[in-house]
């Protein structure tokens, strides 16, 4: 059975990276729903022997304030309630920020599985980053980088008994 992976998390951590890194060039037609058609994108991944649907959610990536985006909230909600697995990305080299509670908290009212990876792990200077990533209470951080193609058997491995 096929399942859906929606990658979300504040702008920057490296969602896009991992998405093209798990589609390639097979990138899928979004639905044309006014206004978010250029922020969810959707496409067919491959990793080992495993397909699935995986949804990129962006908008208002650079947006200088400091706060949240209201839309980027609403836009990581809707792919959370539409997807089967919810991966939830933390930039380790830039630890815990406010934004990224604010994700946890959603992630854990509405979503059902939750993936928490720490991203840009490659090297020691991620580690304190990874340690913090505990904090968030969504269990033990995936080290992931999606720049060097790093934790992705690892990923594999997560996603296996979910499938
Ligand atoms: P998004 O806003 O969450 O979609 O983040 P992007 O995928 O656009 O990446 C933001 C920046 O982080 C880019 O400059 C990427 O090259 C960089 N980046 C992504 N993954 C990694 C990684 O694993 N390690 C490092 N060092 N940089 C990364
Ligand atoms: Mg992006």
């Amino acid at each position: 059975m096929s399942f859906s992976l929606a990658i979300v998390g504040r702008p920057n951590v490296g969602k896009s990276t991992l998405f093209n890194r798990l589609v390639g060039r097979r990138l899928a037609l979004v639905d044309d729903q006014p206004g978010v058609t250029r922020d969810l994108r959707e496409g067919e991944a491959r990793l080992g022997d495993l397909r699935f649907t995986v949804v990129d959610t962006a908008g208002l990536e650079n947006e200088t304030d400091e706060s949240l985006p209201a839309r980027m909230r609403r836009l990581t909600e809707r792919a959370v309630d539409e997807a089967d697995i919810c991966l939830f990305m933390i930039d380790a080299r830039a630890g815990i920020l406010p934004d990224d509670r604010v994700f946890a908290e959603i992630l854990r009212k509405r979503a059902g599985h939750v993936i928490l990876a720490a991203n840009k792990a490659e090297g020691s200077a991620a580690d304190a980053g990874v340690y913090e990533a505990y904090e968030l209470g969504l269990g033990e951080p995936l080290r992931l980088s999606a720049e060097h193609g790093e934790g992705l058997n690892e990923l594999y491995s997560a996603l296996l008994p979910l499938s």
